[in-house]
């Protein structure tokens, strides 16, 4: 096990990418905190309850931290339960991520703060907040799933392209500030993953991105789930300021 007994927080990781990196964190022994946004009688919440069902069949801990990461008093809250409970905070891992998608000439200003609240701001919220920790501790691990997107833009996505672009610029310089402190920052962008955001796309240019993709088919969760690990991992500690590109040649 890589990670034994090391204590992790994966935003968003009630389902998606979120669960399966919560998933393979556990199955190296990580304990994790899963946040979630939906009220505890919704839906989501069923489904945040059944990652941590997994993770203790599995045989190690987990918590579940219900926050909108893009308040700071919620992060902040969050973040000191999982340091309450379990005496530390060692990886952080931002996934939450929304999106709302329409062209800039429709695009209200709503569409336009609420990506840039979750998906930017929320990075800046939970980092400022546990790299304190991790600082005192001389140790960390911060990984922030940024996009394809941020890095070729997309009609309809100008909110969520600047967002994940700003990810990767947010990354290196943290990476920098940090570099001697025993913490890594790095970036993880995928291609298209098969999870709901990817069904939000009409199945017509779902099929065109497809015969665009050299591998000729989509990334799974599990795909990023196993580069996280590796990224949080010993093997992986003179990584960082870095994005990590993984969509099957989508984008080189
Ligand atoms: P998803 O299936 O839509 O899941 C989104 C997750 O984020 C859910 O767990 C959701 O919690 C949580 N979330 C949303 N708003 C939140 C908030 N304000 N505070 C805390 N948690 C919040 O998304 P996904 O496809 O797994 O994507 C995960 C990340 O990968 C996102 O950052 C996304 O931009 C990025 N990404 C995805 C793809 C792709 O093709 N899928 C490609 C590139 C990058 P609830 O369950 O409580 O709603």
């Amino acid at each position: 096990m890589k990670l034994k007994n090391r204590v992790a927080l994966v935003t968003g990781g009630s389902r998606g990418i979120g669960r399966a990196i919560v998933l393979a964190l556990a199955q190296e022994g990580a304990w994790v905190g899963i946040n979630y946004v939906a009220d505890d009688e919704g839906i989501n919440f069923k489904q945040a309850k059944e990652v941590a069902e997994r993770v203790k069949n599995m045989g190690s801990k987990s918590l579940l931290l219900q926050a909108d990461v893009s308040c700071e008093k919620e992060v902040q809250k969050m973040v000191t339960q999982i340091v309450k409970e379990y005496g530390k905070i060692e990886i952080l891992v931002n996934n939450a991520g929304i999106v709302r998608d329409v062209t800039l000439k429709k695009m209200r200003k709503k569409d336009w703060d609420e990506v840039i609240g979750v998906n930017l701001t929320g990075v800046f919220n939970c980092v400022r907040t546990a790299i304190n920790y991790m600082r005192e501790a001389g140790y960390g691990r911060i990984i922030s799933i940024s996009s394809i997107i941020g890095q070729t833009g997309n009609i309809g996505q100008s909110n969520y392209a600047a967002s994940k672009a700003g990810i990767m610029g947010f990354v290196k310089s943290i990476a920098r500030e940090v570099a001697r402190k025993g913490i890594t920052v790095n970036a993880i962008a995928p291609g298209f993953i098969q999870t709901e955001m990817l069904k939000k796309i009409p199945e017509e240019i779902k099929s065109r991105i497809l015969q665009q993709i050299p591998m000729g088919r989509f990334g799974t969760p599990d795909d990023i789930g196993q580069l996280v690990v590796f990224l949080v991992s010993d093997e992986a500690s003179y990584i960082t300021g870095q994005t990590i590109h993984i969509n099957g040649g989508l984008y080189m």
